[in-house]
């Protein structure tokens, strides 16, 4: 598991006027720092080498989900597509947070990217239903208010992420499924698509195929290689901006074959992606019947909130409580401080966060 101090980003105040130079300080510590008490945020006040400097951190973290991901299956051209689906989503979420933009925006920037990007399981690259239809669900969670935001169930809109954010800000509501939603979506000036094809991919065809072919056979044996691939996927991001504020965001077209109707977790608040200030943002992927029963991602927050765990600690001990039902996936987190973690217990998860330097860091296998 992979835990860092994210970015300091230092706001010199100066008399009659302000102005923010954006410094990405080295850092890093180790999980087994925070693990061992010695991590220490650096806070408003602890540095005194400048005067009236406060020390803000910014940091992004996004998934592109999790599973059997081996790399003898992988050819240096898919994985080259893949890390750069995962750069461009952390370019434009964190582009938003150096600039002062909103975690919120940030998280939703990112989504965006990986839900036009059709190696993702989301948006274009959304998998197909056992009846040959693309269902989306997406999530966005505000960490300082609380307020949440979730659409299920869509077949006509390009990018479900920013719908489930319309629906947090504009419709009263948090969560809209189906015709409804889309019909909202079209009253707010969404583009509703008068068809699907937009999201038709061969190889998500391809993948329902096998799918059903496996199934038919009474589990396939080795006639048929379904990969993790080939049955699920989501995307997610977590940010934290400079005001100290959370946010999660999460996107998928759910698991290849599902029934038509069928929502995973992705779009339960408290399940698939949640954020809360006082805690931690989590966006979840993996078997999402068993992450709903686990309620993965308000437990992270719980056990940090209620039983004073790190993030690391909680984010491990939620992913094994999913095992031990039979669930397998893995989440990103992110907490105010700005400790990160990417437990998954798969062979593998795409991810990537911003090192303390500004680097992108993606990785893949475990
Ligand atoms: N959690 C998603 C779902 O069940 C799938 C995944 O993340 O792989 O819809």
């Amino acid at each position: 598991m992979s835990q860092f101090k994210l970015h300091d980003v230092r706001l010199f105040c100066l008399p009659n006027c302000f102005f923010a130079a954006v410094l990405f300080s080295a850092g890093a510590l180790a999980a087994a720092q925070e693990q061992s008490g010695s991590a220490k945020a650096v806070s408003k006040g602890e540095t005194n080498d400048q005067p009236n400097m406060e020390i803000r951190k910014v940091g992004l973290v996004v998934h592109g989900g999790a599973g059997t991901i081996s790399r003898s299956e992988m050819t240096p051209q898919r994985e080259r597509e893949y890390r750069a689906g995962l750069e461009r989503a952390m370019t434009a979420g964190y582009e938003i947070l150096k600039r002062g933009g909103s975690s919120l925006d940030a998280a939703e920037a990112a989504v965006r990217m990986l839900e036009d990007d059709p190696h993702f399981n989301a948006g274009k690259g959304a998998v197909f239903t056992s009846i040959g239809t693309n269902e989306m669900d997406a999530a966005v969670m505000d960490g300082k208010t609380l307020s949440a935001g979730a659409v299920a169930s869509l077949k006509h809109i390009k990018n479900p992420v920013s719908l489930a954010r319309l629906v947090m800000e504009k419709s009263g509501h948090v969560m809209m499924d189906g015709e409804g939603a889309e019909a909202f979506a079209k009253e707010n000036g969404v583009q509703v698509l008068p068809d699907q094809k937009y999201f038709f991919t061969q190889e998500r065809w391809e993948a329902l195929q096998k799918v059903k072919a496996a199934e038919k056979s009474g589990g396939g044996g080795k006639k048929y290689i379904i990969t993790d691939q080939d049955r699920h996927g989501t995307v997610g991001a977590v940010a934290l901006d400079q005001n100290g504020n959370l946010a999660a965001a999460t996107s998928t077209g759910g698991t290849t074959n599902k029934r038509a109707g069928r929502v995973g977790d992705s779009p339960v608040i408290g399940a698939g992606t949640y954020a809360n200030n006082a805690t931690c943002a989590v966006s979840a992927t993996g078997d999402g019947e068993y992450f709903v029963r686990a309620t993965v991602a308000h437990d992270v927050s719980a056990l940090m909130e209620y039983r004073g765990m790190s993030l690391t600690e909680a984010a491990q001990s939620v992913l094994d409580k999913v095992a031990k039902l039979g669930g397998s996936g893995g989440l990103i987190a992110i907490d105010r401080q700005g400790n990160i973690a990417l437990p998954f217990n798969t062979s593998g998860m795409y991810r990537g966060y911003v090192d303390p330097n500004g680097k992108f860091v993606v990785e893949i296998y475990k």
